[in-house]
């Protein structure tokens, strides 16, 4: 029996780990649960599971899960940050997954990885804001840190057919998003109903902009490069748009070596769970014969400027991925919220960038205070862009 935590499990990743935990109820146990505003969904699911900590992001929420919630669960309820970090360090967790969007996965992450938890990551900010220290923390704690991302366990799974010393180059699949084909100029146009209908993949609202932006991309190759230890150099972006070769491992005998699957995040969110084991999970069977053609081509940095902004944050180095990070996630907000444009977001980014001073990204506080000046820069943007078009 493994017993876990899932921080985020409202979300999309967050909801089909409990539909794993749901099929397999003899492996696994909840010891936790956390979410930032679905509160009648979080209530049921504690319902169901019986966890020990269950928590939500606000406080006036919190009052509204103990009405939802019996005698005996109400006393579990925590809040806020503290109940992230509570969850991510209950004493009886084995393994945490964090399932949450955004910065605020890092904190709790460090802290279950410090309490010696193996973890299953979706948040891919966390390796964005924090590769070297995570990494660095992972390694001294003896714990395993496990890929939900499925390019990234596509390229776990691939690193297992050979010597890491023999890889020439990472290859990370991206499907192009919905704008693949739209020409430059029609790209400031686009809605957030436009950007957010994803062609493959049925995903939270931040990392379908950021699908749509290829900046969920450039946040990938910088999660690579943590989690594999492997310079930006070798690391290559191939588009594909129908999303069946999750990524490929090219080995320096030529040998290439992929992961393919149906798209379907059950598959990488199981195989971080069981790990070295697979799981069955009933779903339908990938059907090469019926997959027709399987392309690739290269992603166009002119019409995507988000990706080569990643590949220029890991060059720069130290805090200025926390900066790319931060940045984004306020400016995907506010096109959410139709404040700005499409185009706007990458240009919000390199503004922040630019305006970073460089410091050392091994310290928790350094990272903290570069993510929040630059959500200050990039909301100083936004409020000058939208004055100076009204
Ligand atoms: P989502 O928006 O569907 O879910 C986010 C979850 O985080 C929800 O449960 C939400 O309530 C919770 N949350 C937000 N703020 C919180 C807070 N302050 N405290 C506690 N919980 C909070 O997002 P998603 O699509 O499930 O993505 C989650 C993460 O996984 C992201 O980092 C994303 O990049 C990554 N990821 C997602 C997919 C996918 O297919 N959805 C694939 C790969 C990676
Ligand atoms: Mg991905």
């Amino acid at each position: 029996m493994k017993v876990i935590s899932v921080l985020g499990s409202t979300g999309s990743i967050g909801q089909n780990v409990l539909e794993i935990v749901r099929r397999y109820p003899e492996r696994y146990r909840i010891a936790a649960l956390t979410a930032g505003s679905r509160v009648e969904l979080l209530a049921s699911q504690a319902k169901e599971f019986q966890p020990d900590i269950i928590s939500i992001a606000r406080e006036d929420l919190a009052d509204t899960l103990r009405q939802l919630l019996p005698p005996g669960l109400q006393e579990r309820v925590h809040v806020g940050m503290e109940g992230n970090v509570a969850a991510a360090t209950s004493a009886c967790a084995q393994m945490v997954i964090t399932a949450v969007v955004g910065s605020v996965g890092l904190v709790p992450t460090l802290a279950a990885i410090d309490a010696g938890k193996d973890i299953g990551l979706a948040n891919k900010e966390t390796l964005v804001m924090a590769g070297r220290l995570v990494m660095h923390r992972v390694s001294e704690m003896g714990v395993r840190l496990l890929p939900i991302d499925s390019e990234h366990s596509a390229i776990f799974q691939a690193l297992e057919a050979g010597r890491r010393q023999d890889v020439n180059t990472i290859l990370l699949t991206a499907s192009g998003g919905p704008f693949r084909t739209l020409p430059k100029e029609d790209l400031q146009g686009v809605s957030p109903g436009q950007a957010l209908a994803h062609p493959n993949w049925n995903m939270g609202q931040k990392i379908s902009i950021d699908s749509a932006t290829l900046m969920n991309k450039g946040l990938e190759v910088i999660e690579a490069r943590w989690l594999f230890d492997v310079p930006p150099e070798q690391i290559q972006v191939v588009v594909h748009p129908q999303s069946i070769v999750h990524s490929l491992v090219e080995y320096v005998d030529g040998s290439v070596v992929a992961q393919l699957g149906i798209p379907d995040m059950q598959i990488p969110i199981s195989y971080a769970l069981s790990y070295p084991e697979r799981l069955q999970l009933g779903l339908s069977q990938l059907d090469l014969v019926r997959c027709n053609d399987l392309t690739f081509e290269d992603p166009d940095f002119d019409r995507f400027p988000a990706l080569p902004l990643a590949f220029e944050a890991l060059q720069r180095g130290g805090v200025t991925p926390a900066v790319l990070n931060a940045a984004n996630e306020i400016a995907v907000d506010a096109f959410l919220h139709e404040r700005i444009l499409f185009t706007d977001i990458p240009e919000i980014v390199a503004a922040a960038m630019a305006a970073v001073t460089p410091a050392d990204d091994m310290d928790l506080n350094t990272i903290l205070h570069a993510d929040q000046t630059a959500r200050e820069h990039a909301q100083r943007t936004i409020a000058k862009l939208v004055s100076d078009r009204s």
